[in-house]
This record gives C-alpha cells, structure tokens and sequence, in this order.
C-alpha cells in the first residue's frame, strides 16, 4: 500500500512563494499503488495532485486533496541500448537519470539549466534548455503509461492512444499522473563550454550567428550594465579537461552561489547598491572546458529566487530586450538577478510553448523574499505585446480565456482532458485558472 505521511503535513516550494497543507500526503512506490490513490480518492471525493520536487513557482503543484509525493517511484525500469530508448519511473530526478544513463553510454539530447526536477515534473510544465536545433525534455518523450481519473492506467505513444501521447508530454498535471515515461536518449556526449562576457550590443547585434552557429547559445544580460555573460555550449569528441573538482567548487559555488547570494542580501537590504553590485558581475570571467553534457548543461543553484519566463517568436527577441532593458531604466527599478536569454526550435506538442514557432525565452528573476509584482508585470506587458507564451511553471498573470488564442491547438488539449478526467480530480486552483475549471 502506498504509504501515507500524515494529515497535518505543510508544503512549500523551492522558491518559498507557495505553500500549500493537503488533506493527506502518500507517497506510492508502484504503478498499482498508484492507481489505488486515485480510486481511493475518487471514491472519498477529493481531488489528487502529483508533485514533483518543488521547482515551479506557479502554484501548478499544490492542492488542498491528496498530494502524490514521487520519490519512491524513481527508478530506471528498462534500457534498450540498440533503440536508444529508457523507460522510468516518473519520480525520478532529472541529475539521477542522467548518471545512470551516462553508465550506459547515454544522455538526453538538451537539459535546462538544473537537473533536480522529477522527470515528470520537468516534462509537464515543457522544461526546455536552449538551442536553435533542440526542443524542449518533452519533445523526447515516446510513450508514457498514466493513471487517469477513474484509477485505470493508459498506455500512450505514437502508435497507440497517439492522441493522448501528444496531448500528455506537456499535460500540466491536469489529465493524470504520470506513472512512467519512455525516452529516446542519444549517444553519450562530451561539450566543449565556452563562458564569456560580451556587450550587450555585440551580442544583439550578431544574435543569429551566435544562436545559429552553436549548438546550444545562451545569454544574460546584466541590469543595470551594458553587458551580457554569454554560454556557447557545442558537441566535441575532446575528453574533459579545464576545470577540475577545486575551480568547479571555487567558481560554480563560491562565485555563482555563495558570493552572487550575499550580494543578493545585501541588494535586498540596501536597494540603491544593486547598480554598483551588478557592475562586478560581468568580471566574474571566461571560462574554458570540456565535461559530460548533463554536467555542462546543469549547475548548482543555491540562490534561491522567483522567476517569470516568456516563450516569445524568435524574431522578436531584439525588440524585446531593447524594450525590457530601457523599461527598467525608465521605471527606476533596482533588479539583482541577470535576465536569462535562450532559444528553442519549434515543436508540434499542443500545449507546448514552442508549439508551431522557433522560440526565444526571456527570464526574469528576483531574489527570494524581494517584491517583484511591479517588476514581472511590466515585463509581461512587453513580452505578451510580442505574442508571449508564459512558462507554465513560472510566474505570470494570465489566464485560460487570454491563453486560449495563443495555442491553435488548445481544443485538443482541452478534449482530451474532459475524455481522462470528466469529475476534476486532478485539478487545482492553478488548472481551473489557466486551463478553466471542469
Ligand atoms: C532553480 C530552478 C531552475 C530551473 N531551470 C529551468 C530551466 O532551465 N528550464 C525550464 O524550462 N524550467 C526551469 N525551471 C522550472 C522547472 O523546470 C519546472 O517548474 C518543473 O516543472 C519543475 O519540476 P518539479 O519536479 O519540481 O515539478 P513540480 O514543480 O513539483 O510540479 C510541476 C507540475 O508537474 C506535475 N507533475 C509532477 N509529477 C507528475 C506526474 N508524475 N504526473 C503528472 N504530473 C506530474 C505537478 O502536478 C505540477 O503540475 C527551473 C526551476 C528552478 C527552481
């Protein structure tokens, strides 16, 4: 039986700005457990919520009925070396997937920029990384077996249930829970890292040869400065070399988290030093080196902030940062964290930002415990004027009658979840906002 953590359990999230204190808490440990939960709750009238590890910031993963914690259903089930293909547990975590491939000789093709999200978790809210070739975790996804609202498990991939499939990848939470995926990995891979800073005009200025002439480019731009720190990240056959455990930990850590952290503290204590911090950040450096793709992909994140991400059309990126950049100038606003730039190919998943349009995202974070209405709702006036799709598990205040026109394919979605979940019971607060109640 899945074991049940108690009643009086309270939940927040990494990012401290939800909280949540289900009904029960169970934490299941197999695809029948699983299904028990769901017909249990079904049968008592509360709804059931899935929750990964946390890391959205949207409140997408609370719930006041059942929380479904995941962290004993985390295993690697089957690894087919000749097809590429793995097949998981939905808990587990994207960091622990990625060791255990790379003992097989394989990896995931693109990650986002941290690897502690369940896999279930990063493909339901379309997680992505960057890379004008590359789509987004969910785009690997090639079967999936999912517990729907009567407790039943459907099996779903191109060749059966392809409706589900397609419409499951990027599912929101909102049409089951994901008890198993299978994933079309690739061959494991070395990347060459290139980190360097660059004026923000030189890098607008060649974006497309940047985005287009690596494999996968990212960029952030420094509020308050000229300067941009840019990531160019392409496959090589080269073994590891360049930075090694003593300068990771020196710069991944004490640089990126421990000194950019206090820096943060002392910004949010003293707002008007926040200019003067942010001009030290473009010295932070070049850096040079080779490693396992999961290793250059993702980095410690010990900062612990807000986010608000916007999938706009590609060609608009310069109009948007030269919108959003002038914009903090003219409203006076003091921000601490760099505005994080990357790019994605478009994709045909129906409630996928990058569905139908080679994409840029534009990230925009405060430090944890600093206002940020002001600021997000501003950069989301900019990024909606420019056809923005916000990220489903990142800030922003829109809603399903405005989101509705933004997805061709909204319709699909929304028939399939009335076919997998006639009664609601995976809905919340977040689902009957953004996707309207059931
Ligand atoms: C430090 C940090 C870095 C990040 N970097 C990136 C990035 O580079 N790129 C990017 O796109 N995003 C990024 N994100 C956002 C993050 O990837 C997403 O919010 C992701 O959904 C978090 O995964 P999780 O396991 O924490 O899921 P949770 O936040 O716990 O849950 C997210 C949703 O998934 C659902 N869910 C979880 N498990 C299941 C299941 N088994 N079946 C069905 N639904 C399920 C939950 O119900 C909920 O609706 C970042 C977030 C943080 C905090």
């Amino acid at each position: 039986m899945a074991s049940t953590l108690g009643a009086t359990h309270r939940w927040v999230n990494w990012g401290g700005n939800q909280r949540c204190a289900p009904a029960e808490v169970v934490s299941p440990a197999s695809e029948a457990e699983l299904s028990e939960v769901v017909r249990a709750a079904a049968r008592s009238g509360q709804t059931v919520k899935p929750v990964g590890s946390g890391h959205s910031f949207t409140d997408i993963a609370t719930t006041s009925g059942v929380q479904v914690r995941l962290d004993r259903h985390d295993r690697v089930l089957d690894v087919d070396r000749q097809s590429m293909r793995v097949r998981v547990q939905s808990g587990i975590t994207i960091n622990q997937l990625c060791r255990e491939l790379a003992d097989v000789g394989l990896a995931l093709p693109n990650l986002g920029d941290v690897g502690y999200q369940t896999i279930s978790g990063a493909i339901s809210t379309g997680t992505h990384g960057t890379g004008a070739r590359y789509r987004g975790i969910a785009e690997q996804v090639v079967g999936v077996s999912l517990v729907i609202g009567d407790g039943t498990v459907v099996n779903a991939s191109a060749d059966e249930e392809p409706e589900i499939w397609s419409v499951a990848r990027v599912g929101l939470g909102a049409l089951g829970i994901l008890s198993t995926v299978t994933l079309q990995c690739v061959p494991a891979f070395n990347m060459h890292a290139v980190e360097a800073p660059m004026r923000m005009d030189d890098v607008l200025g060649r974006l497309d040869e940047l985005v287009d002439g690596n494999d996968h480019f990212e960029f952030y731009w420094v509020p308050h400065t000229r300067w941009a720190l840019t990531k160019a990240n392409n496959h090589t056959d080269e073994a590891p070399r360049g930075m090694g455990r003593a300068r990771e930990l020196y710069e991944r850590v004490l640089l990126e988290n421990v000194a950019f952290g206090a820096a943060c503290r002392i910004g949010r204590r003293r707002p008007s030093l926040i200019p003067k911090l942010a001009t030290a950040v473009p010295s932070s450096g070049t850096r040079d080196f080779v490693r396992r793709s999961d290793q250059v992909f993702t980095t410690p994140r010990l900062v612990h902030f807000c986010e608000m991400e916007y999938a706009i059309p590609r060609g608009e990126a310069a109009t948007a940062l030269d919108r959003l950049t002038k914009m903090v100038d003219e409203r006076g606003l003091l921000v601490s964290f760099p505005v994080e730039v990357r790019f994605t190919a478009a994709d045909e998943i129906p409630l996928s930002t990058a569905n139908g349009r080679e994409s840029c995202y534009i990230a925009v974070h405060m430090y944890r415990g600093t206002p940020y209405d002001q600021y997000f709702r501003a950069v989301e006036e900019i990024m909606w004027s420019l056809g923005g799709r916000p990220h489903w598990g990142k800030l922003h205040y829109q809603t399903a009658a405005t989101l509705a026109p933004r997805y061709p394919d909204w319709e699909r979605f929304q028939s399939v979840r009335r076919k997998l979940d006639p009664d609601g019971r995976f809905a919340n607060a977040y689902t009957d906002r953004v996707l309207g109640a059931l």
